[in-house]
C-alpha cells in the first residue's frame, strides 16, 4: 500500500509537471506571439508616418483625425516629441506645446534605435508603447524627432488571455486531481486497514476457541496426577527421600492449573454482565481474599461509590493487580487501593511499595506470556488490559526500580449496556 502511494503520488507528481509546463510555455510562446504583433503593428504605422509626415510636413490636427477616424482601431494615442521634449504633434490637440522630458524618449534621442515598452494611462489602462525616430532634412540640416504610438493591447493579448485561462483551467484540474487521488487514497487505505482488523479479530477468536478447548482437556489429568501424587506423599511419612519429588509434582501441578486457568479466562471471550454494586464492598471482598501474607492494606475509596459495571471483571482485574503487588513485596510493605471520581469516570489506583519495574519491563507488561518470574504464567496483566478495554477503561502504570508501582485505572462510572451488533 506505502509503495503503491509512493508510485501514484509520484505519477501525479509527473503528470502536474507536465500539465504545468506545458500550460506555461503555451502562456510564453502566446505572449511572445501578442508582443510580436505589437510590434509589428506599430513598426508598420511609424514607417507609414514617417513617409507621411515628411512629405507632408507637420499639421495640427493630423493625428487627431487620424486616431477619431477609426480606422486605426487599435491605436490610444499618437505624439510626437522634439529633442527639448516639447509636444510637436498629439492626438489630443489640448496637449501640443506642452514640455515633457520622458525618459524613453531622451534614450531614443541619445541612441538613435526604437524602443518599445509598456505604459500605464491615467485611465488606469496599460498600453504598448513603441517610441521611434524621425529622421528629416529641415533647412538643409538633419532634424530627429520621435514618433510615439501608443497601442490598445486588449486585441493582440486575446491569445495571451486565453493562455492564461488555459493554464488556470489546468492549475485547477491538476488540483482537484490531486484532491480526488489522496481521497481515494485515504479511502481504499481505510477499508484495507478495516478488513485486516477483522482478518485479526477473527483469528484471535479461533485462536481462543482452541486454546480453551486444549485448556479444558488438559485441566482433567492435571487434576489426577496432582490428587494421586498427594495421595502418595500422604502415604510416605517420615523420612522417605521420595517425597521430595512428589511435593515438586504437586506444586507442578498447581502451577500448571493457574496456567489453564489464566488461559481459559485470557481466551474466553465473554459477554459483559451489568450490575450496579459499590466499589468498596468489592475492593474488601478482594483484600479478605488476600489477608494473611505480610502485606498490609488500606483503603480510601468514599462509600458512596456506587458503580455500574461487570463487577466479576472488575474483581478479576483488582485481583490479579494485587497479587503482582504482594508478589513485588515479598519483604512486606503496603498495598493502598483508593478511588477518586473525574466528570463520568472513576479512577481506580492500586499503589504498592514493592520492587518496582524497569521501562523495558513497563514496555512489555501487556504482552501474554511475559513474565520475570520462575512460576509465573505471563497471563496476569495481559487479562487485567483486556478486562479494562472490555470495561470500556484505560490503564497506565507509573513505576520505577526500587521505587514501588503505582497502576491507574479509569472505567466509566456506568457503562452502557452494549447495543446489539
Ligand atoms: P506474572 O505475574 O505471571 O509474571 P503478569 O502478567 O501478572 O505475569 O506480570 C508480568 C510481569 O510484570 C511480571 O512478571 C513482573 O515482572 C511485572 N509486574 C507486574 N506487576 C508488577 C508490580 N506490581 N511490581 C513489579 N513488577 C510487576
Ligand atoms: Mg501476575
Amino acid at each position: 500500500m506505502k509503495r503503491a502511494v509512493i508510485y501514484i503520488t509520484l505519477l501525479l507528481l509527473a503528470f502536474t509537471g507536465a500539465m504545468v509546463t506545458s500550460s506555461l510555455w503555451t502562456y510564453r510562446l502566446s505572449m511572445q506571439a501578442a508582443m510580436g504583433n505589437l510590434k509589428t503593428a506599430a513598426t508598420n504605422m511609424a514607417v507609414n508616418l514617417d513617409f507621411t509626415i515628411n512629405n507632408l510636413g507637420i499639421r495640427k490636427h493630423y493625428f487627431q483625425r487620424l486616431v477619431s477616424s477609426g480606422d486605426w482601431e487599435a491605436v490610444a494615442f499618437l505624439s510626437l516629441y522634439n529633442r527639448e521634449g516639447v509636444v510637436l504633434l498629439h492626438s489630443n490637440v489640448n496637449l501640443i506645446g506642452l514640455k515633457a522630458k520622458d525618459p524613453y524618449v531622451q534614450r531614443v534621442f541619445a541612441t538613435g534605435i526604437p524602443i518599445d515598452h509598456f505604459m500605464v494611462l491615467g485611465t488606469g489602462e496599460k498600453v504598448y508603447v513603441l517610441d521611434y525616430p524621425l529622421h528629416y532634412h529641415r533647412e538643409g540640416k538633419l532634424e530627429t524627432e520621435v514618433l510615439r504610438i501608443a497601442l490598445h493591447t486588449y486585441p493582440a493579448m486575446g491569445v495571451v488571455r486565453k493562455a492564461r485561462f488555459q493554464l488556470t483551467l489546468s492549475l485547477g484540474a491538476t488540483g482537484v486531481l490531486w484532491v480526488l487521488t489522496f481521497l481515494l487514497i485515504f479511502y481504499i487505505g481505510r477499508s484495507i486497514r478495516m478488513e485486516r482488523q477483522l482478518a485479526e479479530k477473527e483469528r484471535l477468536a479461533l485462536l481462543g476457541e482452541m486454546a480453551a478447548i486444549l485448556a479444558h482437556e488438559i485441566r482433567n489429568p492435571i487434576g489426577s496426577i496432582k490428587g494421586f501424587a498427594q495421595l502418595l506423599l500422604e502415604k510416605r511419612r517420615g523420612e522417605d527421600p521420595d517425597r521430595e519429588f512428589l511435593q515438586t509434582m504437586v506444586e507442578e501441578c498447581i502451577r500448571l492449573e493457574k496456567l489453564v486457568r489464566d488461559l481459559l479466562y485470557y481466551a474466553r471471550e465473554e459477554r459483559l454482565t451489568l450490575s450496579s454494586f459499590s466499589l468498596k464492598e468489592l475492593v474488601e471482598e478482594c483484600i479478605r481474599q488476600n489477608e494473611g501474607g505480610g502485606t498490609r492494606f488500606s483503603v480510601d475509596i468514599p462509600s458512596r461509590f456506587i458503580l455500574v459495571s461487570d463487577r466479576n471483571k472488575l474483581k478479576q482485574i483488582l485481583l490479579n493487580l494485587m497479587e503482582n503487588s504482594m508478589e513485588a513485596m515479598k519483604e512486606g510493605g503496603n498495598l493502598l487501593i483508593r478511588a477518586r471520581e473525574r466528570g463520568s469516570r472513576v479512577i481506580l489506583e492500586v499503589q504498592d511499595q514493592g520492587k518496582g519495574m524497569t521501562p523495558e519491563i513497563q514496555r512489555r507488561i501487556f504482552q501474554p506470556f511475559f513474565t520475570t518470574k520462575s512460576q509465573g504464567t505471563g497471563l496476569g496483566m495481559a487479562i487485567v488490559k483486556k478486562l479494562v478495554d472490555q470495561l470500556r477503561g484505560e490503564i497506565q502504570i507509573k513505576s520505577s526500580p526500587g521505587q514501588g508501582t503505582t497502576f491507574h485505572i479509569e472505567i466509566p462510572r456506568e457503562l452502557q449496556r452494549e447495543r446489539p451488533g
